[in-house]
């Protein structure tokens, strides 16, 4: 046996993860001062981390010799009251939304199973649950980006554990209606999780729906809206039985003391959440009036820009050069080669942003 078969088979055929380009990255590619490059590939937020947060993180510092609460209860009660939802279903998740992925996948695959997504999307569905065995069945969504309700119920079957819709999608920016939503948690009996990532920046949100399904999950972050992406920080809506089931499998103390504390100080701070959702409502506004090119209607803090006939590697590359980071979407499964995913700046950055695109053409 050659040693790399240690590993199983499920983890050795996934294609790695493709995250976002660093400033540090680009700065050496392209020979630039770091200082001068604009982040705009990863939907982070450009006002940076709420100023009460920041505090909280040094304030929790000095006791991190202890343990925080098993289940970051503390923490637990804030978002409760931030979502109108009771503790009961209520999961906080210490490495971001993407541990919650994980937590699920690991509580519900075994051989056999299959989970559905909707591409393009967010590709750590796809990776979470193949590390975990299950067979990912894809359902293309419609020229317009929109989920094919029908085609989904549909693609499940009695092995299906999970059916993902990514509302508002990452990358295209659009919202699966609560309508549609209904349908399909109507329709089937395996989970429906909802990944409201971006849900601060949307018109609406269907955390109410837990409350009237048994098999809805919604998924949350702190890393886009709140800006506390580098701290690995989310939190899942769930139904109470399952909460009961995922906390017996859950890492014990999986969010740390200082992202605990800094949590709260995040809810709390509601004036630099609303200056972060009115610098994206304003900076989505220039951009589709501003872009030489064909920009998606968007309710995320990003905006999908069709660069058709040219590539999307091209133009990403011209921008790169003159230091601004945006993402090239060829990577996401089935969202062709011409659409690159610009995250709303600062309004200068977004000045910037223009004005890349514009001298390409
Ligand atoms: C950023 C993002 C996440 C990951 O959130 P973390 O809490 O940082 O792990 C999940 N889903 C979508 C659609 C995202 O864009």
């Amino acid at each position: 046996m050659a040693i790399y078969e240690l590993v199983k088979p499920e983890i050795r055929s996934i294609a790695p993860y493709v995250p976002g380009k660093s400033v540090a990255e680009i700065a050496e590619k392209y020979n630039l001062e770091p200082d001068s490059i604009i982040k705009l590939g990863s939907n982070e937020n450009p006002l940076g981390p709420s100023p009460a947060a920041v505090r909280a993180l040094q304030e929790a510092a000095g006791n991190v010799n202890i343990y925080p609460s098993a289940d970051a209860r503390e923490l637990v009660d804030a978002i409760s009251a931030y979502v109108g939802m009771p503790q009961a279903n209520i999961v906080a998740s210490g490495p971001g939304m993407d541990g919650l992925l994980d937590g699920l996948m690991r509580m519900l695959i075994s051989a056999d199973s299959e989970v559905v997504i909707t591409t393009p999307t967010f590709s750590y569905y796809e990776i979470s649950a193949t590390a975990c065995g299950a067979q990912p069945v894809f359902v293309k969504r419609n020229e317009k980006f929109d989920v094919d309700i029908d085609r989904v119920i549909a693609a499940v079957n009695e092995n299906t554990k999970v059916v993902f819709i990514c509302s508002p999608n990452n990358p295209t920016g659009n919202i699966t209606a609560e309508k549609e939503l209904r349908r399909l948690l109507d329709s089937v009996e395996c989970l429906v999780f909802v990944d409201e990532a971006y849900v601060e920046f949307a018109d609406s949100d269907i955390v109410s729906l837990v409350g009237e399904y048994d098999n809805l999950v919604v998924g949350r972050t702190f890393s886009k809206a709140f800006g506390l992406a580098g701290l690995r920080l989310g939190y899942g809506i769930m139904p109470a039985w399952l909460k009961v089931e995922y906390m017996k499998a859950a890492t014990p103390f999986n969010v740390s003391a200082p992202a605990v504390a800094a949590g709260i100080a995040a809810l709390s701070d509601k004036k630099h959440r609303e200056a972060s959702q009115q610098m994206v409502i304003d900076g989505r506004d220039y951009l589709k009036v501003n872009m030489p090119f064909n920009v998606y209607e968007s309710q995320a803090n990003f905006m999908l820009v069709d660069v058709a006939p040219h590539g999307a590697k091209d133009v990403c590359d011209h921008l790169l050069r003159r230091g601004v980071i945006v993402r090239d979407c060829t990577s996401f499964r089935d969202a062709g080669d011409s659409f690159i995913r610009v995250t709303v700046g600062t309004r200068e950055q977004n000045e910037r942003v223009v004005e890349g695109f514009s001298t390409y053409l």
